[in-house]
């Protein structure tokens, strides 16, 4: 290609980038390559025949558009497969971002550390990084009118779907929209666990004056799960009281559940009725589309871009929950620093481990045989109280492990092992901390998680 054609390639690129949005773009466009011209037609080469039929359904006209307002004299386009897409062959990624991947790869992602104590929010999940398809657009669009206008275009919010929908990072994004928008703004975001536990607490130690200020003298406050106040009386109590003061201050309020209002059982009516008093909206699992253009993102953010058809098997294999979608693209990238090659076969059977049934097959009790064999200790040592560096440490993992891999929450972890949710909070957050300025620790945790999950 010469310079002169690469430039107005360039400007047909934009252009449809223009039209189509980043994320779409990303997923569909960002590798058409012009491949040759005679009599009017312009043959461009995709890298899959997913992609190939994607764009004749869909995109065509849009492409055509573009390349006849830089080149009038092409009449019709032809997409066609490149013929070096042999996925053994191609997955020699390039040296130059090779680098640049494994510093990026080994920190790990942004962790709940560069989350802000006064707000709770991580600037991580933001609007720009979530990838807008069918199942999340109403979701997306009332999120943005929030952050624009709190208290006044639909108050409350109330978002609602299946685990690993991006509820979190859309509620987060809201509060660092404003945030954004307006640096005074109060936003406070809480899980309901955290709510609840702090409310006890509060009750125990006599701070109830304390607890109210703070969630009253928000103007935007966040509570993420509300499925966790089934059968929490006072709890629900509490928080009837916090939403009739901020309500009628105008103040923004946000939920977000697993379910809509109606179906969360043991919760008071009065509170069902407040949860639906503004707009309620659900979030479904994510189209293919939807899929391929978050993992490309994901995998943007890494530094490292893989070939086409390995996407298409990661969104074909994992369809309902976008954190097993990031767990499985995780692993190939885990694979790839170590491998220079990867069959098809390789990443099918990588990715078929990050799918809901087979992660929940995993029990805690398993974990912990794992974590002991691996350090060669014995399966009782875990529950007993001694407090030797080595065992508070290996205790700190198996937490961290037991967070990461089955979900569970602080309170059934204190269960399992007979301590306080505090403790369990605090040696998670400690193990967070510690693997971002040790890639090496982080190393050593994804080998035993490899092992659990083999
Ligand atoms: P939920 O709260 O519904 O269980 P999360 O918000 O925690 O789900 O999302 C799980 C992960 O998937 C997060 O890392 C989030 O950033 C990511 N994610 C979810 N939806 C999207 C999206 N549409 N675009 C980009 N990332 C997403
Ligand atoms: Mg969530």
């Amino acid at each position: 290609m010469d310079d002169l054609f690469e430039t107005t390639w360039e400007k047909i690129l934009n252009n449809i980038k223009e039209n189509v949005g980043q994320s779409l773009y990303n997923v569909w466009f960002a590798n058409l390559m012009p491949k040759n011209y005679s009599q009017g037609i312009l043959k461009i080469e995709v890298q899959s025949k997913f992609v190939k039929d994607w764009l004749e359904k869909k995109f065509q006209h849009i492409i055509l558009k573009a390349i006849k307002e830089e080149l009038p004299e092409i009449k019709n386009i032809e997409i066609c497969v490149s013929t070096k897409n042999d996925v053994n062959k191609i997955i020699t990624y390039k040296k130059s971002i090779q680098t640049k991947f494994h510093k990026v790869f080994l920190e790990k992602p942004l962790s709940i550390f560069d989350t802000n104590p006064h707000t709770n929010l991580n600037p991580r999940y933001r609007f720009d990084n979530f990838v807008v398809g069918k199942s999340n657009e109403l979701a997306f669009a009332a999120c943005q009118a929030v952050a624009k206008n709190p208290g006044k275009s639909h108050n409350p919010l109330f978002i609602y779907g299946p685990v690993g929908v991006g509820k979190t990072h859309l509620l987060q994004a809201v509060g660092n929209e404003t945030l954004r928008i307006n640096k005074n703004s109060k936003v406070k975001y809480i899980t309901t666990e955290e709510f609840t536990n702090e409310f006890i607490n509060a009750l125990k130690n006599h701070s109830m004056e304390d607890f109210k200020t703070k969630f009253r003298e928000v103007d935007i406050l966040i509570l993420d799960d509300v499925q966790f106040l089934s059968g929490k009386n006072t709890s629900q109590e509490e928080l009837f009281h916090t939403f009739n003061y901020l309500y009628n201050m105008y103040k923004q309020i946000i939920f977000s559940s697993d379910r809509p209002p109606r179906l969360i059982p043991d919760i008071e009516e009065r509170l069902k009725s407040r949860f639906e008093g503004g707009l309620v909206i659900d979030i479904n699992p994510p189209d293919i589309e939807t899929r391929l253009a978050i993992l490309k993102l994901k995998s943007q953010e890494k530094g490292i871009i893989l070939d086409e058809e390995i996407y298409e098997i990661i969104a074909k294999k994992i369809t309902h929950n976008i954190r097993e979608l990031e767990g499985a693209l995780s692993a190939v990238l885990f694979y790839y620093s170590k491998n220079e090659k990867i069959s098809k076969d390789k990443i099918e059977e990588i990715v078929k481990k990050f799918s809901k049934d087979y992660y929940r097959k995993i029990t805690p009790k398993k974990i912990i045989k794992i974590i002991c064999e691996h350090y060669d200790i014995k399966e009782e040592d875990v529950f007993k109280k001694t407090r030797t560096k080595n065992l508070v440490e290996i205790r700190q993992f198996l937490i961290y492990l037991l967070r990461e891999i089955s979900q569970l929450s602080y309170t059934s972890i204190g269960q399992i092992l007979k301590k306080d949710h505090t403790t369990i909070i605090y040696s998670y957050e400690k193990i967070v901390e510690k693997i971002k300025n040790k890639p090496e620790l982080n190393q050593e945790l994804e080998t035993i998680k490899s092992k659990i999950i083999e």
